[in-house]
């Protein structure tokens, strides 16, 4: 019999998430391992056309469960549409986004077919004759955990946004598609989405956020901070930046990046007066540019950049920040 590692992919205004396309691809690697194919489940409205980017990342089949009152998130709704769909599955291993809209119905589902959850979870692998092992992080990233299910057991596993980044596409690559249209009763739900809004880029989450630009201790103090901040606002970025800035009260402290912070996986990551210490470089694998400005050319960061500049960022920033608003409309 075909082993299916199935995995549960989410859209946000028309597109797929990055972490969606982390846990394909975290997939692919487990089915490999298993010898299993990938069969990813997509649920929302007229959402059929992103199945060939699933395919592109590593499904093999793609199941798109698809109707009007799936435009906005529902977790009664979505209950209704999958638990049918991921029955048919029969998934050797289930898959998903650690994200705020799975951690609303999967849950009760694990409950209902009493499978094991696990969130947090930044590794899976195979071990021995296909049991699934699971390195998850625990106590606000302070810990990791090791999980192994020996008698191969079905598991739930959500995945840390951020956590392993998202490859290339591969151009070529195709899946088959089946689009199920379930028949659900819209009045029954008893939560609704009336309607989402893109996210700030202050604000966002800084896993899910495009672009970071981040302070170190070399920013000084919160005048130099300040100076980041608004490079940051000017190129519409998230504010980042390391544990010690965080300690000193310059940042956030859900804003720190690193192995005890957030895990991050931006487009461009840029980096002022941040050292490059291995519990910071740890949380900022998965970016794909990164520009560092440090005025000390020995600082680990510096290898770690795509551009790296030696320089004093209190001359730099306003600079930047001066030519950034001549060429800005
Ligand atoms: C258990 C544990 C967990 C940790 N977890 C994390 C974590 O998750 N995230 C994290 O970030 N840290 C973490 N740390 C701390 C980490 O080890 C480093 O101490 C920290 O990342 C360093 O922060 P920094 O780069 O801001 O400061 P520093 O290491 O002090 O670096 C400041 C940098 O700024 C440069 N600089 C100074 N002045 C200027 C200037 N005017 N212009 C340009 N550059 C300048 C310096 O050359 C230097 O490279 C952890 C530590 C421990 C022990």
């Amino acid at each position: 019999m075909d082993k299916f590692v199935v995995v549960i992919a989410e859209s946000e205004h028309g597109e797929l998430t990055q972490a969606s396309l982390e846990c394909v691809e975290e997939g692919r690697e487990v089915a490999d391992q298993l010898g299993a194919q990938v069969h990813t489940i997509l649920c929302g409205n007229e959402v059929t056309p992103l199945a060939a980017t699933l395919a592109a990342h590593g499904a093999d089949r793609v199941t798109v469960v698809e109707h009007e009152a799936l435009a906005q998130f529902s977790a009664d709704g979505w209950l209704q549409a999958l638990a049918p769909v991921l029955l048919d599955a029969h998934p050797t291993l289930l898959l998903a986004p650690d994200s705020g809209q799975i951690r609303a119905w999967l849950p009760r589902l694990s409950v209902r077919w009493r499978l094991p959850l696990v969130g947090c979870c930044m590794r899976i692998g195979i071990i021995g004759d296909g049991y699934p092992e699971i390195i998850r992080h625990t106590y606000g990233g302070a810990c990791q955990e090791r999980l192994i299910w020996p008698y191969a057991t079905l598991v739930c596993a959500m995945l840390t946004p951020g956590v392993r980044g998202v490859g290339a596409p591969q151009r070529g690559r195709s899946a088959e598609v089946t689009v199920v249209r379930p028949e659900l009763d819209p009045a029954s739900f008893r939560d609704r989405t009336l309607r989402t809004l893109p996210a700030d880029p202050r604000t966002v989450s800084l896993s899910e956020a495009e672009r970071i630009v981040s302070g170190g201790f070399g920013a000084g103090g919160p005048d130099g901070m300040a100076l980041v901040k608004r490079l940051a606002e000017q190129i519409g970025a998230a504010l980042g930046g390391t544990r010690v800035a965080a300690d000193r009260g310059w940042l956030a402290v859900e804003r720190f990046i690193g192995s005890t912070g957030q895990i991050v996986a931006p487009k461009l990551y840029m980096a002022f007066g941040v050292s490059g210490a291995g519990q910071h470089l740890s949380g900022i694998t998965g970016s794909e540019q990164v520009v560092a400005v440090n005025s000390d050319r020995t600082a680990p960061i510096l290898k770690r950049a795509d551009l790296g500049v030696v320089g004093d960022l209190h001359q730099i920033l306003p600079i930047l920040i001066r030519k950034l608003t001549e060429i800005t409309p």
